[in-house]
């Protein structure tokens, strides 16, 4: 379904996002990966799948370090058609205690990278009428927990800002939407239960129900494959009129 085209997948070299970009490339998608760690298992795995791919390894804070990335995309594969943005962090302290730097970090990194590849994707997307922006928000941008105010207000900012680039964009054939995982076992997620488990003495297991028991009614985490099968689904022919949505993947947690 999404032969010839290119997705580029940022913070794609662990969890959702390398999720998200097997099941692109599994629909035929070339694609360019980015982000910290190990790049050769992710590409590999990708290339496994039948995909050109390409990485760029873009430090998401640095407006610069993306320009670099988005002249990469275009110079390697002659534009990027999907364009997900899905780098995040998270830090979680008290608004009192938490380090201005961390935040400054979060909302760099979770929000305004979002805004600068927009901005450089959106000219060739409009140019060919064809273009897809999926942006990995949270179900912490429909609704806030305690101690993630930076997070919070990145996800929140984050579908607001889908909803109007969704208006920019609506009398064309670029869509924009946002995906809102609840739980998903990644590293960013396996550290909340590490740290959960230490400070209150409770086994990782223990620690890993307690997590799901808080928020999520299903008690059940979401897969990155699932979430990647709703970006694919953005991206189909039924896809064409959806625009400027928040859909959450949460197993009920913002239905509560
Ligand atoms: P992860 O830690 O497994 O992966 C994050 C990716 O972002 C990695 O590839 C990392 O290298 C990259 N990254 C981090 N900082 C970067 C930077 N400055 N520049 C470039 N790349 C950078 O995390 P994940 O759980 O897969 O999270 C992916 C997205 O999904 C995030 O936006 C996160 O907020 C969101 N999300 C996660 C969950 C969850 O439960 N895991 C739930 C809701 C939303």
């Amino acid at each position: 379904m999404l032969k010839g085209k290119t997705a580029l997948v940022t913070g794609s070299t662990s969890g959702i996002g390398l999720g998200i970009a097997r099941r692109l490339a599994s629909q035929g998608a070339n694609i360019v990966l980015n982000g910290f760690g190990d790049a050769e298992g992710p590409k590999a795995e990708i290339a496994a799948l039948g995909a050109k791919v390409g990485y760029h390894g873009a430090d998401m804070s640095k407006s610069a370090d993306i320009a670099d990335m988005m002249k990469f995309a275009a110079a390697e594969f002659g534009r990027v058609d999907i364009l997900v943005n899905n780098a995040g962090i998270q830090h979680v302290a008290k608004v009192e205690d938490f380090p201005p730097e961390k935040w400054d970090a979060i909302i760099a990194i979770n929000l305004t990278s979002a805004f600068h590849t927009s901005r450089l994707a959106i000219p060739a997307m409009r140019e060919a009428n064809w273009g897809r922006i999926i942006n990995v928000a949270s179900t912490h941008g429909l609704v806030a927990s305690a101690g993630k105010s930076a997070y919070v207000a990145s996800k929140h900012g984050i579908v607001g800002f889908t909803k109007a680039l969704a208006l920019e964009t609506a009398t064309t054939g670029v869509t924009c939407n946002a995906i809102c995982p609840g739980w998903v076992l990644t590293p960013l997620v396996q550290k909340q239960i590490d740290d959960r488990a230490a400070r209150e003495g409770i086994t990782v297991e223990k620690a890993r129900h307690d997590l799901l028991a808080e928020k999520e009614p299903s008690l059940q985490f979401t897969t990155p494959e699932e979430l990647g099968d709703l970006a694919v689904f953005f991206c189909s022919p039924a896809g064409n009129n959806v625009r400027g949505v928040a859909w959450n993947m949460d197993g009920g947690w913002a239905a509560q």
